[in-house]
């Protein structure tokens, strides 16, 4: 695994560059405009040089208000674009992956939100750059959010069908939370093999390597400092040594700074 952060872009998107090369890190994760906020947010000429000179793996994490399974179409209307104008973004950063939150049904039903998600995603990206793709990210399975079984996202990859230009971003924090146990070793190689025979695990093109502060199963989504939560240390070693996601990036998304963040990827993808 590429170990990777979810890096700050507090003073601009050429700021998070700098502080991985400060970290010492070779691959980080950015939001590209205001991640609450629908207003799209235009990439400035200085961050385009500094990234198409870039030596980092740098992928984008696209706005949380961005939900295609709405059934409130004033959200719809507005998440369409937000997605489009991300993809643009990221053509211009020259950055391949933005991950996804599928969404969430509100209750229209969790068949017909995967069904308006991949439809809507397929549109998308059809209309966007073709060097861009979409990482659907599995979800906790928080209230209505869907994408939190193997199952769900199968169907959404399926349903998408554009295949080099979709993937999957694999929160170990909510593949747990979501009832798929990773507290041990032969934990996470039952959960894998789970994955493999649904979805196919060359499918994950990047990781968030959380743990978790609820329980397996809880379908909560808190994470975890790695090593002080309910899936601990050990299995995320295990994990991220793992010779298959080798050239596939590991981000932390855990409380605290940047380089808080660092330190908890640094124990996990350290050699094994
Ligand atoms: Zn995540
Ligand atoms: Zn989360």
């Amino acid at each position: 695994m590429i170990p990777g952060i979810h890096v700050s872009v507090n003073g601009g998107l050429e700021k998070a560059l700098d502080t991985l090369t400060e970290l010492g890190l070779p691959c980080g994760q950015i939001f590209t405009s205001n991640q609450q906020q629908w207003k799209a947010r235009t990439v400035k000429e200085v961050e385009v040089e500094r990234y198409k000179s870039r030596t980092a793996t740098i992928i984008s994490h696209t706005s949380y208000l961005i939900n295609l399974a709405s059934s409130n179409k004033r959200v719809v209307k507005l998440s369409v674009p937000a997605l489009e104008a991300e993809l643009e973004r990221i053509h211009i950063l020259g950055i391949k992956w933005c991950v996804l939150h599928p969404g969430a049904h509100l209750g229209a039903g969790e068949d017909e939100g995967i069904k308006k998600i991949s439809s809507l995603t397929r549109k998308i990206l059809l209309n966007s750059p073709s060097d861009t793709g979409i990482l659907y990210e599995n979800t906790a399975g928080q209230g209505t959010t869907l994408g939190y079984t193997f199952g769900q996202l199968a169907q959404l990859l399926e349903q998408t069908s554009i295949a080099d230009r979709t993937g999957i971003c694999f929160d170990t924090c909510h593949a747990f939370a979501a009832g798929y146990d990773l507290s041990s070793e032969q934990a996470v190689r039952e959960a894998l093999i789970k994955f493999n025979s649904t979805v196919g695990i060359e499918r994950i093109k990047a990781f968030h390597i959380n743990d978790s502060k609820n329980e397996c199963g809880s379908r909560k989504d808190r994470h975890a400092t790695i090593g002080e939560g309910l899936i601990g240390l050990e299995p995320l070693r295990y994990l991220a040594s793992m010779p298959e996601f080798k050239e596939i990036p590991g981000i932390a998304e855990t409380p605290g700074t940047d380089s808080d963040r660092a330190q908890d990827i640094e124990k996990v993808v350290s050699p094994y």
